[in-house]
C-alpha cells in the first residue's frame, strides 16, 4: 500500500497555483494559507456496558472574513488534523464561491460510528458538543452534517448547546447547527440539497456541451447522502446509472441500475452488496466502466496518477470533497476529461445550509419550490463565475474556481486591512 497522502499539502498544492495565476497578493496568500484556529478536544463518553472510552474530536476555523465559519462534522476513521484542515479550507473557496456570507470551517471525531449503539452515540455526540462548548455558535460557527453524520445527530447538537444557556435565550439559538431534521427547525429541501446541487451543475455541463442526459450513462462512488440523491436526480433527468461503488463493493448493470430501490436497499442493509439483479465487480474494474459522467462521492484522493488513467468518461462532478489529488488533475486535463470540481460541484448542501440558518432567523418557513430556485440560482451563479475565470485565466476548472474564491476575499482585506 502506498503511503497515505496528506490531504491538506493537496489544498497547499491547489492554492499556490491558483495563487501564482492570479498573481495574489502575497499577504493575502500568507494569511489564507493558514487556517485560523485548530481546536483538539478529548472527551469521556459512557458505554452502554458501564465502562468509560475516551474520544477524539476536532474542529479547525479556516478563515471567517465573509461571515460565520461554517461547515460540516463527520464521523469516520479516517478523521485527523490534517484531513480536517483541508475541508475546513474547502469550505472557505466553497462559500465564497457560491456567494454566500461565510467562512470555512470542518470538524469531526475519529471513530467508526458503525461500532456505535444509536445510544452511544447520542452520548458520544452530545459531549462532542459539550466539549466543543463556546467554540461553537449561532453567529460565530455553524456546524452541520457530513460522512457519517446526519439531522438526528444535528439534534442532539442543537439540543445539548441550547442546554447550556439560561431559558429565557434558549429558543433564539436554533440556528447554531443546519441540517437538522425538519421538525426540529431544518430546511425542507436540505437533505437532498448536496445531491441537487451536483444535478443542476451536471445539467449546465450538459447544456453548455450540447449533450443530451436522456441519452447519457453515469457512474457513481459512494452511496450515502450526497451520492444517492445525486443518482437519483441524474435518473430523473434520464441518464442510466450503469455503475456503483461504495464501502461494500462495487455493482454493474449495462441496462441501468434502479437509483431509487439502490437507496432503498442502502438504507436497510447499509452498503450495495447483495442488491439483486445486477452484475458484481471487481472494486479494481470499477473506475475503468465505459460512461459519460463520474460522480464521485466517497471520500478524498481517490483519483490519482495511480488510478485516473483509468477513466473512460467524458465529464467527472465531484459530489465528496477532494476525491482528485493534483496528479488526478493533471491526468484528467491530459484526457480531455471535463471536471466541475468539489468546491462548486457540491456547494449545495452548504447553500441549503445558509437558507436554513436564515429562515431560523426570521422565524420563517420557505416551501420546496422556493429552496430548490433559490439554490438553483446561487449554485448556477457560481458555475457561471467558474466558467468565466477559466476562459479569463486560460486555466482548468479547479484552478479557475479557487481564483474565484481568493479574488472574493481579497477584496475584503482589502478594504478593512489587517488590525492593528
Ligand atoms: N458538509 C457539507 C459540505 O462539505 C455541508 C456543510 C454545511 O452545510 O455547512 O459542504
Amino acid at each position: 500500500m502506498p503511503e497515505k497522502k496528506s490531504v491538506y499539502q493537496n489544498v497547499i498544492r491547489q492554492f499556490n497555483h491558483a495563487a501564482e495565476v492570479m498573481n495574489l497578493d502575497p499577504d493575502v496568500k500568507e494569511i489564507l494559507s493558514k487556517p485560523m484556529n485548530e481546536i483538539i478536544v478529548n472527551f469521556p463518553v459512557k458505554m452502554d456496558d458501564g465502562r468509560i472510552e475516551m474520544f477524539t474530536g476536532y474542529r479547525v476555523q479556516h478563515n471567517n472574513t465573509l461571515g460565520p465559519f461554517k461547515g460540516g462534522l463527520r464521523f469516520h476513521p479516517n478523521v485527523n488534523i490534517d484531513e480536517v484542515r483541508a475541508l475546513a479550507t474547502w469550505m472557505t473557496w466553497k462559500s465564497a464561491i457560491a456567494d454566500i456570507p461565510y467562512g470555512g470551517a470542518k470538524g469531526g471525531i475519529q471513530i467508526d460510528p458503525r461500532k456505535y449503539s444509536q445510544s452511544e452515540l447520542e452520548r458520544i455526540s452530545r459531549r462532542f458538543a459539550f466539549a466543543l462548548g463556546s467554540n461553537i455558535g449561532p453567529e460565530y460557527d455553524i456546524p452541520a452534517p457530513d460522512v457519517n453524520t446526519n439531522g438526528q445527530i444535528m439534534a442532539w447538537i442543537l439540543d445539548t448547546y441550547q442546554s447550556t444557556f439560561p431559558p429565557q435565550v434558549r429558543n433564539t439559538l436554533l440556528h447554531v447547527v443546519t441540517g437538522k431534521p425538519v421538525e426540529a427547525g431544518g430546511s425542507i429541501g436540505r437533505n437532498k440539497a448536496t445531491g441537487q446541487g451536483v444535478c443542476y451543475c451536471v445539467e449546465q455541463w450538459a447544456k453548455d456541451h450540447d449533450f443530451d442526459l436522456k441519452k447519457a450513462t453515469f457512474m457513481v462512488q459512494g452511496f450515502g447522502n450526497v451520492g444517492s440523491w445525486a443518482a437519483r436526480l441524474i435518473a430523473e433527468k434520464g441518464a442510466k446509472l450503469i455503475a456503483v461503488q461504495d464501502h461494500t463493493g462495487s455493482i454493474y448493470c449495462k441496462d441501468g441500475i434502479d437509483a431509487e430501490k439502490l437507496a432503498d436497499y442502502v438504507a436497510e442493509h447499509r452498503g450495495i452488496k447483495g442488491f439483486p439483479g445486477v452484475e458484481e465487480i471487481k472494486n479494481e474494474d470499477f473506475l475503468s466502466t465505459e460512461a459519460d459522467i463520474f460522480v464521485p462521492a466517497a471520500l478524498e484522493n481517490q483519483l490519482t496518477a495511480e488510478t485516473t488513467g483509468k477513466l473512460k468518461v467524458k465529464l467527472v462532478a465531484e459530489g465528496a470533497n477532494g476525491p482528485t489529488d493534483p496528479d488526478g488533475d493533471r491526468i484528467l486535463q491530459e484526457k480531455g476529461i471535463d471536471l466541475i470540481p468539489d468546491v462548486l460541484c457540491n456547494a449545495g448542501g452548504v447553500i441549503v445550509s445558509y437558507f436554513e440558518w436564515l429562515q431560523n432567523k426570521r422565524s420563517e418557513f420557505w416551501d420546496l419550490e422556493e429552496v430548490d430556485s433559490k439554490l438553483y440560482k446561487k449554485i448556477i451563479g457560481g458555475y457561471k463565475r467558474v466558467k468565466e475565470a477559466a476562459e479569463k485565466y486560460k486555466v482548468d476548472s479547479r484552478t479557475a474556481a479557487y481564483i474565484v474564491a481568493l479574488s472574493r476575499i481579497l477584496v475584503v482585506y482589502k478594504e478593512r486591512g489587517i488590525f492593528p
